[in-house]
Order: C-alpha cells, then sequence, then structure tokens
C-alpha cells in the first residue's frame, strides 16, 4: 500500500520504519524543518511507563489531590477552562478506580504495551549505548515514609504485572550510582534493573535512516492542512496527495482528526522542561537514570551530558514565558543529588519546554479512526519513547488485517 504518515516524532518516523519492514510505501509529512522537531526533542528517556513521574497515567505517579495541595510540582493558569476541569475529573475518576482496584486494567495495559515495545526496541541494533545513548536501570529516590509507604503499598501491584524491583537503602543504592549526593537527606531507593534509558531524539534519527533505507520518503517543512477523505489524501499548501491508507502521528495536536473525522478526543496538554548541561566530572555523573520521587523529577545521563526533566503545566500556550521558579528548582536538584557532575554555567546547557498531549485514561489513541483509511496514533502523553515501538508495530498489524501480538482494545480512539 502507499501508506502518509504525518508527523516526524518517535511516534510517526517508528510507525514509518515499522510499515516499511512490511513492505508499504511509505511517505512522512512533517510540518517542522527537521525529524524530532516537537516532543521527542529533548525529553527524559526514561522508559518504564508503570514507574513514572506524575500525569503519566492515573493511578502511575503521585495522585493529582497530592500535586493541587501548593506542593509548586503542578502550575496552572489562573483560569482553567471547562475543558480542563472535566478533563480532571474524568482523570480523577481513573485514578480512584487505579488506588481501588488493584491490578486496574489500563495499568495492565500500559505495562503490555511497556514490556512489548522493550522487546522490540533494539531489534536490528546492536549497540544501543553507542547509537542510542541506552543506559539499563533505573532508581525512585525516595526522601521520607509517606513515599515509602506509598510505594510499599504499590509493590505487590508492581509484581503483579511482572516488574522487577527492590528496595534499597542508601548505602545499597550508591552501590549502583556512586555519586549521589551525600548532603541530601534520603531514606531509601526502588531500583528498577530492566528500567532504562535513551535519548530519545538520537534514537528517532536512528530509526529514521533505517527508515530511508527501506525505501521510506520524508517531506520536511510541509505541513499537512487537511484530510481529504474522499479520495484518501493529504493536502499540503500546494497539492492534494492521494494515498491508500493515512496515519496520524501529531503528538499533542488534534486539529487534522477533528476536523476531517469529527473526533474530538478529550486531549489535555501538558507542558514541561528538560535541562541538558555536559558532564563536568564523570566520577560525580548519575551513570543511569534516576527519579527524585518527591519533587517529580528525572535525571539522565544521555552519553557526555546529563539531563534533568520536570514541569506540569496545565491549560498553557507555546509561547508563555519559562516558569523561573520550575527552572531553578531543577538546577538546585542537579546540583544536590549530583554535585560537581553537570556543568551548569557552560554555554553548552540546553533549556527546552515541550508539550505532552495526554488522554484521561492516560493511554495513547492508537489503531482505527472510523473513517475508511485513516488511522492514528498519537497521544502518547508522558510515555511516547517508552511505547513508540510496540504502538508502531501493533498499529502496522492492524493496518494489515493481522492479529496483534497484545489486546489493543484499551487503546482505541474510539473508546471516549
Ligand atoms: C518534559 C517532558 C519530559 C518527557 N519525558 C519522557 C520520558 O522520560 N519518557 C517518555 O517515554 N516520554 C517522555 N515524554 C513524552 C514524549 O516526549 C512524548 O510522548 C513523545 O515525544 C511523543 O512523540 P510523538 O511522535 O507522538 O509526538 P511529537 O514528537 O510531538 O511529534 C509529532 C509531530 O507531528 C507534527 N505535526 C503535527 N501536526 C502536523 C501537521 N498538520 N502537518 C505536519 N506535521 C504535523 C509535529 O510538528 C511533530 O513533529 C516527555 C515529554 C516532555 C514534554
Amino acid at each position: 500500500m502507499n501508506i502518509a504518515i504525518v508527523g516526524a516524532g518517535i511516534t510517526g518516523i517508528s510507525t514509518a520504519l515499522e510499515l516499511a519492514r512490511d513492505g508499504h510505501q511509505v511517505t512522512v509529512y512533517e510540518q517542522m524543518n527537521a525529524t524530532a522537531e516537537e516532543a521527542s526533542f529533548a525529553p527524559g528517556g526514561w522508559l518504564s511507563p508503570c514507574v513514572a513521574p506524575s500525569l503519566s497515567a492515573p493511578g502511575v505517579g503521585m495522585p493529582l489531590k497530592q500535586l493541587q495541595k501548593g506542593s509548586g510540582l503542578l502550575q496552572a493558569s489562573t483560569f482553567l477552562g471547562s475543558n480542563t476541569w472535566r478533563w480532571m475529573r474524568q482523570w480523577k475518576k481513573h485514578e480512584k478506580q487505579a488506588f481501588k482496584q488493584g491490578a486496574h486494567p489500563l495499568f495492565s495495559a500500559l505495562q503490555a504495551m511497556s514490556s512489548y515495545s522493550q522487546d522490540l526496541r533494539w531489534q536490528d541494533c546492536e549497540d544501543p549505548e553507542s547509537i542510542a545513548e541506552q543506559r539499563p536501570g533505573a532508581l525512585i529516590l525516595l526522601r521520607n515514609p509517606q513515599e515509602l509507604e506509598f510505594w510499599q503499598q504499590r509493590l505487590p501491584l508492581l509484581q503483579e504485572q511482572g516488574i522487577a524491583c527492590q528496595l534499597l537503602s542508601p548505602q545499597q543504592a550508591l552501590g549502583i550510582e556512586p555519586s549521589l549526593g551525600q548532603d541530601i537527606a534520603w531514606l531509601s531507593a526502588l531500583h528498577f534493573p530492566q528500567g532504562e534509558s535513551i535519548n530519545p531524539r538520537l534514537w528517532t534519527h536512528l530509526l529514521r535512516m533505517q527508515a530511508q533505507h527501506l525505501g521510506a520518503h520524508f517531506h520536511t517543512g510541509v505541513p499537512i492542512q487537511r484530510i481529504s477523505t474522499q479520495p484518501l489524501g493529504v493536502q499540503t499548501a500546494q497539492q492534494l496527495h492521494l494515498h491508500d491508507a493515512i496515519v496520524l502521528c501529531t503528538g499533542a495536536h488534534q486539529q487534522l482528526s477533528s476536523q476531517a473525522l469529527g473526533l474530538q478526543l478529550p486531549l489535555m496538554t501538558n507542558w514541561g522542561y528538560s535541562v541538558t548541561a555536559p558532564v563536568r566530572d564523570a566520577l560525580q555523573a548519575p551513570r543511569g537514570s534516576v527519579m527524585d520521587w518527591a519533587q517529580q523529577a528525572t535525571i539522565t545521563r544521555m552519553g557526555q551530558r546529563v539531563r534533568i526533566t520536570a514541569g506540569l503545566e496545565l491549560d498553557s500556550t507555546a509561547n508563555a514565558p519559562h516558569h523561573t521558579a520550575t527552572l531553578q528548582r531543577m538546577y538546585r536538584l542537579l546540583n544536590d543529588w549530583f554535585p560537581g557532575g553537570a556543568h551548569l554555567s557552560s554555554p553548552q546547557v540546553q533549556v527546552w519546554r515541550g508539550v505532552r498531549g495526554h488522554l484521561p485514561d492516560g493511554l495513547p489513541a492508537v489503531g482505527a479512526s472510523g473513517r475508511p483509511g485513516v488511522w492514528l496514533n498519537l497521544a502518547h502523553g508522558s510515555h511516547g519513547a517508552s511505547l513508540a515501538a510496540g504502538c508502531a508495530r501493533a498499529l502496522a498489524d492492524m493496518l494489515a488485517g493481522r492479529p496483534t501480538a497484545i489486546d489493543m482494545q484499551a487503546f482505541s480512539p474510539l473508546r471516549f
């Protein structure tokens, strides 16, 4: 088939690769001038969506109620629109079920897709560390007894889902991350030996090269203005390009799906930050990835750089000014946890603000749109990098009319 993909982030490129592997003729259209310029540009690269920061999926991160209590972790515009309130009510409903029910079906679906993605991720890639700055393992650092209690209640659920996890004393954790700050007060750590981290942008570029090698074509700097359902095609400023199928991988953008398909997904945009700095002293820098649970921040080693991510901004806009207090908190945290590890005053420090598109049950929309020939693979929220490989393979199987390796019902774009 002759297939169009709209969007060249990590999801669109992964989808292009899987469809090219199946022998389809694939063309990717991207409005920016390069691959991975929006949400996939500088995210955390933390690849364990079932042990993730807040607003990842209901019942996975810190409860929304806790975040709203003025901890300074969640920012929102003073006026929250009615859509935001509706979305938050839906999220809280799922959260309540998740905490009550133990093995909530959404959690199982997320974990199934996560481990499927992990199985697929490194096919055709012999050296993930040098190619995508992959690092194995992940630690969650707990500062006080309340955090420990929260996680002790969750451990049976994680074990039930096959997620390996061990509670460590600070001394044991230092065996894994020897440079963790000695001056900061913390109680214990959770170690996830199967967790891993990557540089999502580097990895997206690698996948693009693989897709190109299989014949996929890329048109960057080409915004798609409209989807035509009859005849089936994508409309650029110049012309209508006809295709046998179209896959929308537009991340947090849903104009095309709502305009062409009348599909109004309850998508909430949530902005966050990353600060990436060169390693100053390799002995003081992190080896893998850690999360400060109280501060909802991840710190990840990416080759010769260190990246910290944090920040949750609801009801904001692309050109809103940076939230200085959040950025200052991030610099402080990086220095507290890994003193002297990163060169924070270097001119090469990169500060980035990116957007996540969340659906209220925390799962992406992957599958048929309800209009013949139009498919969706979008709204991956906080785990686009983690789920890209599995969602792309599942989409390619559904498009070919083959059974999928995992049950995709929970991901259906028509579930709302
Ligand atoms: C601060 C932060 C930290 C994060 N940390 C992690 C993490 O640790 N682990 C993890 O798994 N995930 C993380 N994420 C989430 C992850 O970055 C996203 O889920 C992922 O990058 C989404 O990829 P995508 O390809 O779906 O979307 P994008 O990368 O946004 O790509 C969508 C593309 O579609 C294009 N597009 C949209 N409309 C059109 C149009 N009309 N015509 C042409 N092109 C169009 C856009 O230009 C864009 O390039 C984080 C996100 C943020 C903001």
